[in-house]
């Protein structure tokens, strides 16, 4: 058994990274804000932690003492700085009402098991007492998904995953990797890299998010179109539930009946608790070509994709910004003055063994080429790589100067994509603009499939009185939009309470019914992150 060698670095209570991470918003893009978008010259920072408003805990006295015979005494915290720190997630409406000084529904108490067994004590305690429990890894979720919600029970714990950090097993004959559930991204790619493999995996969110937090979510990275979605990498899960333990994958691939493991990927901490996930790996690549190209219009570029998607040779990334996205990019990057105006930019990178990437790149290059792709060489992409982690620090900025900023996905088929995008991209300036100045609505294809792909949107404007709910009016219109051209409400975000009105459009009342009945089997008693998920009945 491995023990990662860093810790992950305690984010802030209000932003994205560490303290020293916050970095103020540039002058010329500020100067940007106010020519292009409106966005009144107005400082608007988060109040001051000792204004933070929190709940006092109520965890009953008997339900403490269960817990704390599970995990011990020094694992069950109720102090107000634990319990600010597990207030939901990082959605921006999260770090506006944090921001704000309201934290009142922080959780009563934050439980740290040290292992399996000891997450399955703390579920029959809490099942036995009447308390819900989110299972909580990074806390990175944007969809609500670590938000307490007291609507069935009034007591919360969040169970923090942090001290399942091991690598338990590398198997390096089959390629396959035990991990526990609680190891950040960047720890469990070090332990794998230290030994010759990568996982492969890089959403946004990577530096904070967890391995059972993939799993719980069905994660997807920006490398997906190299290296899969989170969930295909998965063999094996061991879940405890307030009834037991599941593990459900055996073998690469399986006819025994239904794929169980489906059932607990993307289940959001309302089935059970992911204590351990066991992943395919690949060997750590040897080399690395990064290449950017423009593209005259959106609808050439995805095409363009399409056509990669189908012939099944892909690079490791894949994605193609829209007109609007491509000259902010290059607007703000060091690449701005050698680039071409107007456009769309799409960036590709290629990764493993020297030969393999090579082949793969003259194939790619010469199929983009010949769909209307014009090569610009490796800066912008290059830039592209260095900046990939950076914009939930920007979000933190341009929070801090009265503008509104944040995204959402969905993803749908290839002869759907141009509706949809017209859709999603109408719905958001439509609604945004009604409460104020014109908003930025930038798009890209963020993920690529034979049959079709992700679009990823990000909106910036002027921000309203209320800010949370001028995004909810925003993000209900993009979900209408969404749902009414058939196109999935989440594509890697998952459900979280923030998409669960929109489930019944997902899979229907008797797919609704079957995921419920699945709950009820594992978790009679619906302490498992209730109001998540699934709709109320
Ligand atoms: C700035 C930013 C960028 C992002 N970029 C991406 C991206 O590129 N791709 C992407 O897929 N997502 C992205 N996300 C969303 C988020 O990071 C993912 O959903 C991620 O997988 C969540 O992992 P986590 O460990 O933080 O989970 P948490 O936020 O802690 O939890 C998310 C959900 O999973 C449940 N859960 C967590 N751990 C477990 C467990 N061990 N067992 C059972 N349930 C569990 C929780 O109860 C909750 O319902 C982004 C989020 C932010 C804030």
């Amino acid at each position: 058994m491995t023990a990662p060698q860093h810790r992950t670095p305690e984010p802030m209570w209000n932003a994205w990274g560490t303290a020293s991470e916050a970095d103020p918003l540039p002058e010329h893009l500020r100067a940007l804000l106010t020519d292009a978008l409106g966005v009144p010259r107005r400082d608007t920072p988060s109040v001051p932690r000792d204004q933070v408003r929190i709940r006092e805990s109520a965890l009953p006295d008997v339900a403490r003492a269960s817990i704390q015979d599970a995990v011990g005494a020094e694992h069950l915290h109720t102090d107000e700085h634990t319990r600010l720190l597990h207030t939901g997630g990082k959605s921006t409406p999260d770090l506006l009402r944090r921001r704000s000084g309201d934290a009142d529904e922080a959780p009563d108490a934050v439980v740290r098991p040290g292992g399996h067994e000891e997450v399955e004590l703390v579920l029959r305690a809490c099942a036995r007492h009447r308390v819900a429990v989110i299972a909580f890894g990074g806390g990175t979720s944007v969809v609500g998904g670590v938000s307490p919600d007291r609507s069935a029970l009034p007591v919360v714990v969040a169970l923090d995953l942090a001290r399942l950090d091991r690598l338990l097993e590398l198997d390096t004959e089959s390629g396959t990797a035990t991990l526990q559930a609680g190891l950040r991204g960047p720890e469990a790619e070090r332990l794998l890299r230290e030994r010759g493999f990568t996982l492969g995996h890089f959403p946004q969110s990577f530096e904070y998010a967890s391995i059972g937090g993939f799993a719980a979510t069905r994660s997807s990275g920006q490398a997906s179109a190299g290296y899969g979605r989170f969930d295909d990498m998965v063999l094996d899960l061991r879940v405890a539930t307030p009834r037991g333990t599941i593990h459900p994958g055996r073998a690469p691939a399986s006819a025994a009946g239904p794929d169980l493991r489906q059932l607990f990927l993307g289940s959001e901490g309302a089935f059970g608790v992911v204590t351990e996930v066991t992943v395919r790996v690949r060997p750590a690549p040897v080399e690395t070509r990064h290449e950017a190209w423009s593209f005259p219009d959106f609808a050439t570029g995805a095409a363009a994709l399409r056509q990669l998607a189908r012939t099944g040779s892909l690079p490791t990334v894949a994605r193609l910004s829209d007109e609007t996205e491509t000259g902010l990019n290059l607007a703000s990057s060091e690449v701005g003055e050698s680039a071409p105006s107007g456009g769309c930019l799409a960036v590709t990178t290629y990764e493993g063994t020297a030969e393999h990437v090579e082949a793969r790149h003259a194939e790619i290059a010469e199929l983009l080429r010949a769909a209307g792709g014009s090569s610009l060489g490796a800066e912008p992409a290059d830039s592209w790589d260095r900046g990939r982690f950076h914009a939930p620090y920007l979000r933190d900025a341009l929070l801090d100067v009265n503008t509104l900023a944040e995204t959402l996905e969905t993803a749908t088929t290839w002869s759907n994509l141009d509706r949809t995008y017209q859709a999603v991209h109408g719905a958001l300036t439509e609604a945004l603009g009604e409460q104020g100045t014109p908003p930025l609505v930038m798009c890209h294809v963020s993920h690529i499939y034979p049959t079709g792909a992700s679009l990823y949107f990000t909106v910036a404007c002027a921000r309203a009185a209320d800010p949370v709910a001028q995004w909810q009016h925003a993000k209900r219109a993009a979900g209408d939009a969404i749902a009414s051209v058939g196109a999935t409400i989440t594509h890697h975000h998952a459900v979280g309470s923030d998409h669960r009105d929109w489930m019944v459009e997902e899979v229907g009342e008797l797919g609704l019914d079957v995921l419920r009945a699945v709950k009820e089997t594992v978790d009679p008693e619906g302490v498992l992150n209730p109001g998540k998920l699934l709709p109320p009945k």
